[in-house]
């Protein structure tokens, strides 16, 4: 049956190829010993007859199926879903029809959850949400392309696949192709080996925005680079928008031609920084609300998510499983969510995201930045240039260390806990209205974690 043989191919031709070619195909007839499937467009016509027809056909005679020859053909107008037709309605009054103007785009498939809504704004990433956000509303190109980096689990591709969403809503006609560059070179490298070149360059061209994520993937593979930046240009001269990703700078991926480089860096260069406190805190609370809707019976205490927040600063990725974990366990055992369970809970996540910053770091990092004697920490002084320095220690060995109170209070000659939360208090108040204070925190931090 077409069933059994649907399977097969699915092994022989792999996941991807599956999906994009033999999936939408409907065997119609199959008789005298013609096999005959409809496909949805010209363009898959003739792709699926040049590159499967011959493996089809092997498949079905496999299966006791004498089969000669396989044809292929589209419907005609009146017998396409009108369904379909409707949904894209802006199609018949292109111009020019292009090639592969109607083929399903080899693009991966884009995670429902990656939207706009979803995404929390904070300082590490606001430049490049706004950037997205420009591109996302599908005007006039303005830069090309847009290239975003950062570290693991910052949040690229959730922009990426956001900008496609709203793309594909605004613009329901738009031919946007979202690939990692790993399936880019995937898909290049298969059709070379079934001299399908044409083809390949015929779909890539044929897209109205193209995103390929993670591009530090092709450096140091020289075909799959050279076609890469054959299509790029090729797009770019066609005025198409083009988003790349990254986890560095373009200038800073190895063994990726200069002129490639240089071609990535005509657009927009923005990086997404490491996730601040604030953001981190942000991004828990919009998944604890989440949770809350699904868990209704569960308490969440005060504090969970702050604490989650401090000590978890990895990656946003872990920050999210360590909040799944959480919700999970607690509904299974029908407890509240208390610091206490978060910590049985998550032990082994906060043991592994424990920085090893001292506070005896902290002390001599805040007293080196801003040029007082590393004595002074401890000692007795209240001048303002010699205190405040020590409250933006305390507070820095408050969030980045797991001591408690009374013991940070020990490190800093002996002061009573209260003092150190009075110290703590203040930098927290003074943050959020002095911007040197709160720079001077940022950039003390990134010093001590880096
Ligand atoms: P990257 O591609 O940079 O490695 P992802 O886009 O895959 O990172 O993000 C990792 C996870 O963290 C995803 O589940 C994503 O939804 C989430 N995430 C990252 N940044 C944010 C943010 N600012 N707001 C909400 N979720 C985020
Ligand atoms: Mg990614």
């Amino acid at each position: 049956s077409w069933g059994q043989v649907r399977n097969e191919l699915l092994k022989s031709v792999g996941k991807n190829n599956f999906a994009s070619w033999i999936e939408p195909l409907k065997l119609d007839t199959l008789e005298n010993g013609i096999a005959r499937f409809e496909v949805p467009t010209k363009f898959m016509r003739d792709w699926v007859s040049r590159n499967f027809a011959e493996q089809i056909r092997q498949h079905l005679t496999r299966v006791g199926a004498e089969v000669e020859r396989v044809e292929f053909h589209v419907p005609t107008q009146r017998d396409a879903a009108p369904a379909k037709a409707e949904a894209k309605p802006n199609r018949a009054s292109r111009n020019a029809p292009r090639a592969g103007d109607d083929a399903e785009l080899p693009g991966a498939p884009l995670d429902a959850r990656f939207t706009f809504d979803s995404f929390v704004v904070g300082k590490p990433n606001e430049l490049a949400h706004a950037a997205a956000r420009r591109v996302a509303e599908g005007g006039p190109v303005t830069f090309n392309p847009l290239f975003l980096y950062g570290g693991v689990g910052l949040g690229k591709t959730h922009l990426m696949h956001a900008v496609a969403h709203e793309l594909q809503t605004r613009q329901p006609d738009l031919r946007v192709l979202y690939l990692s560059a790993e399936q880019f070179m995937y898909r290049f490298v298969q059709a070379l080996r079934e001299k399908e070149i044409m083809g390949f360059k015929e779909m890539f061209r044929s897209v109205d925005v193209l995103m390929v994520d993670d591009v530090q993937f092709i450096a140091g593979k020289e075909s799959t680079q050279e076609e890469f930046f054959h299509t790029f240009n090729a797009l770019v001269d066609q005025n198409k928008q083009i988003i790349i990703s990254a986890d560095r700078a373009p200038g800073e991926i190895k063994d990726l031609e200069e002129r490639i480089k240089s071609r990535l860096q005509c657009g927009l260069v923005v990086d997404l920084h490491p996730t601040d406190y604030e953001l981190r805190l942000g991004i828990l609370q919009q998944k604890a609300e989440q949770y809350r809707g699904q868990y209704p019976a569960l308490k969440l205490a005060n504090g969970v998510l702050e604490f989650l927040a401090h000590r978890i600063t990895t990656n946003v990725r872990v920050l999210e499983g360590a909040l799944t974990r959480l919700f999970a366990f607690a509904s299974l055992v029908g407890r509240e969510i208390t610091l206490d369970l978060a910590q049985d809970c998550l032990a082994d996540i906060l043991r592994a995201s424990d920085r090893k910053v001292t506070i005896e770091e902290i002390q001599r990092k805040v007293a080196e930045h801003y040029n007082i004697r590393l004595s002074d920490m401890i000692g007795p002084k209240r001048v303002r240039t010699i205190a405040r320095p020590r409250q933006v220690a305390m507070y820095l060995a408050k969030t980045l260390t797991t001591r408690s109170l009374p013991e940070i209070g020990r490190r800093f000659g002996g002061r009573d806990h209260t003092t150190i939360m009075h110290g703590i208090r203040k930098v927290e108040e003074l943050k959020t209205t002095d911007s040197q204070l709160s720079e001077d925190l940022n950039m003390l931090r990134r010093l001590l974690e880096g």
